[in-house]
Parts: C-alpha cells; sequence; structure tokens
C-alpha cells in the first residue's frame, strides 16, 4: 500500500538525518472538497474527502526543548526552540508575512499546542510526502496535522481531531497568513475510513458520508500554481464579510451567511456593490449542496450528484470568480466523456486542480480522454489520478515499518 511504502520512506529518512531509529510514524492525507466551496469561512456546510495521498512524518524525542525538522520536499533541515516560541505571545508581522517557508506552519502548530497551555518536549522529525504542494489538495493541512499527532505523541498529549484541527487551523492564520475555513484540518484530522465527511463549520458537528460504490473521484491537476492566491482569497472573505455587515444592519440575527436567504439577500441589494452581492449569492446557494449531495448519494443517484457538481463549478466561475481556463477546460472536458456525471474544481480555486465523479468501469477511458483533450486545448499536461476516501491523521506503530 502506498501508505505503508510512504511510512516506511520517512523511517528510514529518520535513521539517515538523525541515526536512530523513530519511535513512531504518522500519516496525514490530503484532501478534495466534493462540494461547499467558500462556505466554510461562511459558518456554513462544506462536504470535503480526505485522500489517500498523505505527508507522513517519522518522530523521534530529544533530552532538550528544539524542535528540529527535516522535510525531504524541500531537501533541508530547520528547527526552533519551543522555549522562544513559548516566549512569544502574539503574532508579529514577520510572523503574519509566511516568511517562515514550510517551517512556519510547523513552528505556527507547535506555538498554537504551547498556547493552548501544553507541554512540549524537545523532538525530531522527518517528513516524506506523495501530495503535490500547492495544488489546492491541502498539502499545508497535512503537514500541519502531521506534525500535531507527531507532537501529541512524544509529549503524551491525548488526541482529539477537532481541538487539534482548531490549533492547527489558528497555525495556517498566525504563520502563513491565509484566513482559512475550518474545512481542510478538520476533514485532514476528522475523517473516517471510505466515508467523506459532512461538516457543519458553525457547531463544527460531522457526518460520515459513504460514497456509493460505483463512484470514483479522479483527481485531474491543472499543472498551474497560483502564487497570489491567498489576497485574492482574503478578498473574497472580506467581501462576504460587508454583505453580512450590511445583513446586520437590518436582520441583527445574521452572524455570517449562512443565515441568509435569497429573500434576504434581495432586501440588501440596493445597499451593497453589485460584485459582493454575486459572491454572496454563490455562498448561499453553494450552503445547499452538501446536504444536497449527501442525499443524492444515499440513494446511489450519481447523475444527481453530478449535477450538484456541475452547478458548483459554474457557480465559482460566474459568480464568484475563482476559476481559471485551465481549470475549464479540464471541467468541460470531464464532462464530455460517457461515464462521468459530474465535475468542478476543488479548493479554493484560481489554480490547482479540478475533481471528476465517474462511474467505476469508465475510470480508464475518462483518465486518458482528458488528458489527451487537455494537451490539445491548453497546450499542457494534467496529472491525474483516482483517489479513494481515506481516514483522517494517524498513528502507526513503527515495528510495522522495518
Ligand atoms: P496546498 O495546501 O493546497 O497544498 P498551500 O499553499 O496551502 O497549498 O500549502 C503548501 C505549503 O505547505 C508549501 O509551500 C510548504 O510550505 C508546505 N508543505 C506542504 N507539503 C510539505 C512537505 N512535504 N514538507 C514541507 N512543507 C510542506
Ligand atoms: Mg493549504
Amino acid at each position: 500500500m502506498a501508505r505503508d511504502r510512504l511510512l516506511q520512506q520517512a523511517a528510514q529518512l529518520f535513521e539517515h538525518r538523525f541515526g536512530r531509529a523513530p519511535v513512531s510514524v504518522v500519516a496525514a492525507p490530503g484532501r478534495v472538497n466534493l462540494i461547499g466551496e467558500h462556505t466554510d469561512y461562511n459558518d456554513g456546510f462544506v462536504l470535503p474527502m480526505a485522500i489517500d495521498r498523505y505527508v507522513a512524518a517519522a518522530v523521534g524525542p530529544r533530552s532538550d526543548r528544539v524542535l528540529r525538522v527535516f522535510s525531504s520536499e524541500f531537501q533541508q533541515m530547520r528547527e526552533i526552540s519551543l522555549e522562544a516560541l513559548e516566549r512569544r505571545t502574539t503574532a508579529s508581522p514577520e510572523r503574519r508575512s509566511g516568511r517562515g517557508g514550510w517551517f512556519g506552519y510547523l513552528a505556527g502548530v507547535a506555538w498554537a499546542m504551547l498556547t493552548a497551555g501544553h507541554r512540549l518536549r524537545g523532538a525530531d522529525v522527518s517528513l516524506v510526502s506523495d501530495l503535490p504542494v500547492g495544488a489546492g489538495l491541502s498539502s499545508s493541512a497535512a503537514l500541519e496535522l502531521a506534525i500535531a499527532r507527531a507532537l501529541a505523541e512524544t509529549s503524551d498529549i491525548p488526541w482529539d481531531p477537532r481541538t487539534f484541527a482548531l490549533m492547527a487551523q489558528r497555525a495556517e492564520h498566525e504563520f502563513a497568513g491565509v484566513a482559512c475555513g475550518i474545512m481542510d484540518q478538520l476533514s485532514v484530522a476528522a475523517s473516517r475510513e471510505d466515508c467523506a465527511l459532512l461538516i457543519d463549520c458553525r457547531s463544527l458537528e460531522t457526518r460520515d458520508i459513504p460514497l456509493p460504490p460505483d463512484a470514483r473521484i479522479v483527481v485531474f491537476d491543472s499543472g498551474v500554481r497560483r502564487e497570489l492566491a491567498s489576497s485574492a482569497y482574503n478578498d473574497r472573505r472580506a467581501a462576504c464579510e460587508r454583505v453580512v455587515a450590511a445583513l446586520r444592519r437590518r436582520y441583527s440575527w445574521v452572524h455570517a451567511l449562512r443565515d441568509a436567504d435569497d429573500a434576504l439577500l434581495a432586501d440588501v441589494a440596493h445597499d451593497v456593490d453589485p460584485l459582493d452581492l454575486r459572491r454572496a449569492a454563490h455562498v448561499i446557494a453553494e450552503n445547499r449542496r452538501p446536504l444536497e449531495l449527501a442525499n443524492a448519494f444515499a440513494c446511489n443517484d450519481l447523475q444527481r450528484a453530478g449535477r450538484l457538481m456541475m452547478h458548483s463549478h459554474a457557480s465559482l466561475r460566474d459568480l464568484y470568480e475563482v476559476s481559471s481556463p485551465q481549470l475549464d477546460t479540464l471541467v468541460d472536458l470531464a464532462l464530455e466523456q460517457p461515464g462521468c456525471t459530474g465535475a468542478r474544481l476543488t479548493g479554493a480555486g484560481f489554480a490547482g486542480c479540478i475533481i471528476a465523479l465517474v462511474e467505476a468501469g469508465s475510470v480508464e477511458r475518462v483518465m486518458s480522454s482528458v488528458e489527451i483533450g487537455y494537451e490539445e486545448r491548453q497546450r499542457r499536461q494534467t496529472t491525474a489520478f483516482v483517489c479513494r476516501p481515506s481516514g483522517g491523521a494517524s498513528l502507526f506503530s513503527t515495528a510495522s515499518t522495518p
């Protein structure tokens, strides 16, 4: 199994870099979002699925209070004193700018754990991954939850997916400067094997949603990475907040777009910028889709499930304006293939990946047709793979990784 191989690689890398055997190995999955895009920071519903691609970490304790990490992705060793981290109380401008690079996420998680009152021991950590970085499959949340799980283990802190998801989200806010919602971290922390995870982002209640037996989720990576995605993301968030402020002037009980519907939005249409209105219209319609998709899955109705995905993509493209020509091409190509019932961009958008909902018997054909078509229409290569629903960040025995 690919995950076992990755765990083995993490353990071998640990031995090579630190000259001893690790005490534990952990794997934290990436995720695709099946539906409910840009609804999480509006207190709404999302339906992500953790996937069978991971950031794996091997960890061993140290006698001092230093956190030292080697990432094979970046071929780099970084370290930080936990005592120095403990003394930091607020996010400095330097940390906000995300200048810490990849290590900033890890320092951020350690900082969030310390700030929550946990006593952390020093640790050595090696990291390997088969998740593409910056592709919208949430390698950042996988990294955060992998280190959280590893540090919880070496410091004897009981694991609770929801609590650690919130700490990882805090780390991403403070250190990476991305005002992300809770979807990525919670799905990476709390997903159950073979299920997608329906999340109510207000209450943080979750429900496991099994996928229909014949349904396959295929990822197509556009190969495009957008550097300025985080500022565009924060812009969208600000637009939602402006509409909420306008709604609240009339309806004091509205705290987030989750509380609004089309009629309420029509009431404030003249008080807000037309562009902001379109952003809010996307969120309000999209917020109904996670429950609808869960129902379609429960009825084994891949046609209805696929239509919901198509509507979601059109709304992200036309109202929320977070698609791109490459993502649109991939979606169009997927929808042209028999056996593909729906497709949409996944993750925040602007670049990265799409997902296609495909009947099991059609997967190979859909993949090769889309690959050929993408090359023809965009003069680019797409990397395609089928992903299966995976459990959340987990600890494995080192005995299984000889
Ligand atoms: P995404 O979460 O969609 O992959 P982000 O930009 O949110 O994209 O996160 C990517 C960042 O996460 C990378 O730039 C890097 O800093 C960090 N990261 C991801 N995987 C690893 C890894 N294996 N080792 C070190 N850092 C990683
Ligand atoms: Mg991310």
